[in-house]
């Protein structure tokens, strides 16, 4: 502590200060009154009886007066009041009698405008000579604030054991070393193992694994890079011998100054979780295995049947015909007729049947081109034209002065265009019309076809179903029309393999138009 004394002219920075000091009319050796004076925490010097001698403005402060002559002269009327419990002021007198001094005792004070604050104070007994009292003097801190934030700190740290003590997943840290220096309780139930037998040590060493394995190696990059990690997988063998998958996520911790203080974060035993992605996983794997196997075994039923198939088309062809002689009878003729019609037919439905397997067993490939599809839809336009003409539909095209061009399996395209337009002129009645559109959304870049009747429509709650193998909206019993059921499952399936979609729009009764939505990365230019 500085004395005062100048030490010569040698400029040195207490002595600096002091004579600026007392320029400011302050006298450097009595400044500590004033220091007392000023003081942010009550000091007061009483008489054993508890009459008030001395005291500073912050002692006033805490009785809630301006100054310390206000708060003497209210001492000197005696209408001080204190303690709230009595017995505070009993138990100050018996400890000052009996240790001579009170260290940092907190008592609830009530001040003298009503307010009630939480204190806490330090004082000892002075006595005379021969050992009788002379005077207390103390300090005293009101400490209001801090026990309330004490309080908010344990209520919240309170909470928080809560919450861990419930939950059926613990929580850890770690720290600047990366090394455990935490686990709450549920640790044990759920691991089996004590939070304080993994207490200081590695992420590594208490899971038992090695950064040879690269799961381990990503992971502990993570942790050197102070990035958090979600839902990290291990397995982790309890001491009873069990095998468990753990799931644990982290963040990192810095503190104010950013410097890194460990990681926090939260563990959880997935092993259930773990057993029943991992079954249905494999079940998944089984039901594609199968899938495939259902869908070769349709393909190569189907390659059997078309052999006796062509054959029997290819030699009524030859006797309807006549090729080799008269047939006679003419009714034969007309079952000739029919066995062609029908054999006809069948053949179509199974190669419908084999191209939807195929593009289920994943085998069907699309030969990308880049291709004008007002083009495509003219040329199918044309193929389906004579069937219209035969039920007095008209078709109308305007084909795009300016197409986009499409890349894409110009086969399939047709296929497509050619099931949808057989269904429009089928479904439609005599005099109807079937407009065909080729339009390209601004917005979102995707080109479509649009096939769009005026004819018999499909039930609101069937056009899920009418794009599913052999389902039609109408019940077998009441069908009036021709038809496998398949060709919208096909439609359905080839613009998928585009990345596109079929979009079915019905009203019942007053027609249907079905679009085939090309994405946007299948377009170019205009
Ligand atoms: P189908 O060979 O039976 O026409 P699709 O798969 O092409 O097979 O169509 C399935 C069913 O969807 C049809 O049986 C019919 O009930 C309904 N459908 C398809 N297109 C239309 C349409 N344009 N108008 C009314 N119903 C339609």
């Amino acid at each position: 502590m500085a004395n005062g004394s100048e030490k010569g002219a040698a400029g040195a920075t207490p002595t600096a200060r002091a004579r600026a000091d007392v320029r400011q009319g302050v006298d450097p050796t009595s400044g500590l009154g004033e220091l007392v004076a000023a003081l942010p925490i009550g000091v007061y010097r009483t008489t054993p009886k508890g009459e008030l001698l001395l005291g500073n403005r912050a002692l006033a402060a805490i009785y809630g007066f301006d100054d310390i002559a206000a708060l003497q002269a209210a001492a000197r009327t005696g209408s001080l009041s204190w303690y709230v419990d009595p017995g505070r002021r009993e138990a100050f007198v018996r400890l000052m009698d009996s240790w001579g001094e009170i260290d940092r005792l907190v008592s609830e004070v009530e001040a003298l405008d009503g307010r009630r604050i939480w204190v806490s104070e330090t004082a000892r007994l002075v006595r005379d000579a021969e050992g009788a009292p002379l005077f207390y003097e103390g300090a005293i801190q009101d400490i209001t604030d801090l026990l309330s934030v004490q309080r908010a700190l344990r209520e919240s740290e309170r909470r928080f054991r809560d919450f861990a003590e419930i939950a059926s997943d613990w929580f850890w840290e770690m720290d600047a070393e990366l090394r455990f220096s935490y686990f709450s309780e549920t640790l044990a139930s759920e691991v089996g193992v004590e939070p304080k037998d993994l207490l200081g040590r590695g992420r590594l060493e208490s899971a038992g694994a090695s950064e040879n394995d690269p799961h381990w190696r990503a992971h502990m990059e993570d942790l050197r890079e102070r990035r958090p990690f979600y839902d990290f997988r291990y397995g982790f063998t309890r001491t009873d011998g069990r095998d468990i998958v753990i799931s644990t996520s982290g963040v990192p911790v810095f503190d104010e100054s950013g410097v890194f203080r460990g990681y926090r974060g939260v563990g959880s035993n997935v092993t259930e979780e773990a057993r029943v992605q991992q079954s249905l996983q494999e079940a998944k794997l089984q039901a594609e295995f199968a899938n495939r196997a259902k869908s070769e075994f349709i393909a190569n039923v189907s390659h059997e049947l078309r052999t006796p198939l062509n054959a029997i088309l290819g030699f009524t062809d030859i006797m309807r015909d006549e090729l080799f002689g008269p047939i006679g009878v003419p009714r034969y003729g007309r079952y000739l007729d029919d066995i062609h019609t029908s054999a006809a037919h069948l053949l179509s439905i199974i190669n419908m049947i084999l191209d939807l397997s195929k593009i289920e067993s994943g085998k069907l490939e699309i030969d990308d081109a880049e291709i004008d599809p007002s083009a495509c839809v003219e040329g199918a336009v044309e193929l389906v034209r004579p069937m219209a003409r035969g039920r007095g539909v008209e078709i109308v095209f305007a084909p795009d002065p300016a197409p986009p061009i499409l890349r894409a399996d110009e086969r399939a395209l047709r296929q497509m265009l050619l099931n949808l337009l057989s269904n429009a002129v089928k479904f439609s009645s005599a005099d109807q019309t079937v407009d065909v559109v080729v339009g390209r959304d601004s917005a979102t870049g995707e080109v479509d076809i649009r096939v769009i009747d005026r004819g018999a429509g499909i039930p609101a709650d069937k056009i899920d179903l009418v794009t599913q193998p052999f389902g039609h909206s109408e019940s077998s019993m009441s069908k009036s029309y021709e038809g496998s059921g398949l060709g919208l499952a096909i439609t359905r399936r080839l613009i998928e393999l585009h990345g596109g979609r079929l979009d079915i729009e019905s009203d019942l009764g007053r027609g249907t138009t079905v679009r085939l939505v090309f994405p946007a990365d299948r377009v170019r230019g205009a």
